[in-house]
């Protein structure tokens, strides 16, 4: 088992190094040069009352590269962390909820077109006001953004790629990555038996490919029962 970082920045180190290396065609095939993981403690512009864990927008890479950096070395997928709220609601398992939450923020990196916005090429991009307003009055997800980009892709990529961070000897599990009552599925262990040995077989497929090819049939049944039972969609 690899061993964990106590210190949230440490652990940001090694995930970094770990997602550049684990999503490395990935990268190579959307001209991406790293993943950057950004927390909202080394933001001076994002309130620490936020409540959210993490969040991944697609120009994330622009706005934030200031602060990445001497660790830039050219746009790529870019996800941010609220290491503040992170440590006061996970408790003893803190460090499993901010490697959970990195994994599911990756995944709708990788859900999203392009996995990352090259709108800023050139220079760094200011931090939209809407953005900061939105962090800071958030009051949570309520059901219609919980779905917002939580559908069966995305639990699919999620579930991969905690397995590939398994095989890599990173001791998470999915109920660090997916709060299943909050996203209103029946149960994460049930779904990732539904994908049955694709998580094995596809595991040196890159994960952008995945995405283009169908799921397990049983899988989707799962997922259209979870629909079907979710309120105001
Ligand atoms: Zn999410």
């Amino acid at each position: 088992m690899k061993t964990i970082a106590a210190d949230f920045r440490e652990l940001r180190a090694q995930l970094e190094v770990e997602f550049s290396d684990l999503l490395a065609p990935d990268l190579a095939a959307n001209a991406a040069r790293a993943v950057y993981i950004v927390l909202v403690s080394e933001t001076a512009i994002l309130s620490a009352d936020a409540d959210f864990s993490g969040l991944h927008e697609p120009s994330m890479a622009g706005w934030f590269r200031d602060i990445i950096g001497p660790r830039w070395k050219g746009l790529g997928p870019t996800i941010l962390l609220h290491d503040l709220h992170i440590a006061e609601s996970g408790g003893d398992t803190s460090h499993e909820l901010f490697v959970g939450t990195a994994i599911h923020e990756l995944a709708h990196a990788l859900s999203s077109p392009g996995l990352y916005s090259r709108d800023s090429e050139s220079d760094a991009q200011p931090l939209p006001d809407g953005f900061v307003n939105v962090v800071a009055t958030s009051p949570g997800l309520d059901n219609q953004s919980a779905r917002h980009g939580h559908g069966v892709a995305w639990l699919r990529l999620c579930i991969h790629l905690t397995h590939r961070m398994q095989a890599r000897g990173w001791d998470i599990g999915l109920p660090f990555v997916i709060d299943r009552v909050h996203y209103g599925y029946q149960s994460t262990s049930l779904y990732r038996r539904a994908l049955n040995d694709e998580v094995t077989q596809l595991a040196s497929t890159p994960l952008t490919t995945i995405k283009n090819i169908a799921p397990p049939q049983p899988f989707l049944d799962l997922w259209n029962s979870d629909l079907a039972a979710w309120p105001d969609v």
